[in-house]
């Protein structure tokens, strides 16, 4: 599916509504944005752990994504 569209003033570019249902990328979704020689990619956001980088049993707390390897490792730090 290709949908030629306009860069707006701020920098948005609207996804056709086709497009958001077949994706799930919908109001309030996360994505990540990553630009290379191909062009601008835009894709959910896959929780990952800011530490070692995993994506298995991931969450955020205090706004860092963290799995739950490292948040015992950082619980024992402070356990001493
Ligand atoms: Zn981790």
């Amino acid at each position: 599916m290709t949908v030629s569209k306009r860069v707006a003033k701020s920098g948005a570019v609207t996804l056709p509504r086709q497009l958001r249902q077949e994706t799930g990328i919908l109001p309030g979704v996360p994505v990540d944005i990553e630009a290379d020689e191909d062009g601008v990619h835009i894709r959910k956001h896959v929780p990952t752990c800011h530490f070692c980088g995993t994506v298995d049993d991931v969450k955020t707390v205090c706004g860092i994504e963290i799995c739950r390897g490292c948040a015992e490792k950082i619980r024992e730090e402070f356990e001493e």
